[in-house]
């Protein structure tokens, strides 16, 4: 990672989150093979916070089936949580630089579903998509989940199925309720039809504008101060739980767990317990 850290910096990091089944993975081979034609190189981590295995059905796998199995210049891994407390916080950031350092232009980062997890991993990204789908009855439950603070950018994906629209009118009437300054970034709304690829070039559009007003407000910047502080933090708070009794320090907490629930021991007292290891 010293090695590593001054080449990298260069890759623009795109964050894509939504419920299953709103098509991320075809929207993610669709802005895949976009970007392959630009000849830009792009990276794709494939996350799941709430699968304890590495690797499986996620959709890189299906990716990687699929048109970009050849291509030098399209790299595709799918991680998961492995059982560790905070795991995916403190891995993937170390990955995300190393496909940075390694020279792809863009990496695409997906994650399932839409939680706590997946707000952390999309604040990863330099621009977010939060991508929804009429006929799944959540594109306002999702808003509500916290996602509508995430987003820069709104795909509404089959956009040739009946209820696209509402979907649009939906997210619209909620954007009108948030208010935005003058040099504020107001994201946008692009349909898309990711296996025919319609909308495509409008997304990539959006996200290259997203991008041009990050640099020029000095955004970039100071999204990257933040994720760095966060990296700190997931490194150091792995480090803690390695010195308080083996990563990830589950069994001593688990006893000092039972003796708080018992009333023998104020969470406090408990904490400090931890950490004096
Ligand atoms: P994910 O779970 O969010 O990754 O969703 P997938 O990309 O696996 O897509 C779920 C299903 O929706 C698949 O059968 C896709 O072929 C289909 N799908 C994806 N995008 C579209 C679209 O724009 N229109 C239609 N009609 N189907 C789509």
């Amino acid at each position: 990672m010293k090695v590593i850290a001054p080449v990298a910096g260069h890759a623009h990091v795109l964050g894509l989150t939504g419920s299953p089944g709103v098509g991320k993975s075809t929207v993610t081979t669709a802005l895949v093979r976009y970007y392959r034609d630009a000849g830009l190189r792009v990276g794709v981590l494939a996350v799941d916070p709430s699968s304890p295995f590495s690797g499986g059905a996620l959709l890189g796998d299906r990716i990687r089936m699929q048109d970009h199995a050849t291509d030098e210049d399209v790299f595709i891994r799918s991680m998961a949580s492995r059982g560790h407390l905070g795991g995916l916080s403190w891995a993937t950031p170390q990955a995300l630089r190393i496909l940075d350092a390694a020279g792809f232009d863009v990496v695409l980062i997906e994650t399932v579903g839409v939680g706590q997890a997946e707000v952390e991993i999309a604040s990863l990204a330099d621009t977010a998509l939060v991508v929804v789908a009429p006929g799944l009855g959540d594109s306002v439950q999702a808003a509500k989940a916290g996602i509508l603070e995430i987003a820069d950018i709104f795909v509404v994906n089959k956009s040739d199925r009946p209820g696209a629209h509402d979907v649009v009118r939906d997210i619209r009437s909620m954007l009108a309720l948030a208010s935005y300054g003058p040099g504020d970034w107001k994201p946008p709304i692009i349909s898309t039809t990711a296996p025919s690829g319609e909308g495509i070039k409008d997304l990539g559009d959006a996200i290259e504008k997203h991008r041009a007003w990050l640099t020029k407000e000095g955004q970039l910047a100071e999204r990257r101060r933040a994720r760095a502080r966060d990296e700190i933090g997931a490194i150091a708070l792995a480090e803690l739980r390695q010195r308080t009794g083996g990563l990830p320090g589950e069994s001593r907490l688990a006893e000092l767990a039972a003796r708080v629930a018992a009333g023998e021991l104020d969470p406090y007292s408990a904490a400090d317990e931890l950490l004096s290891g």
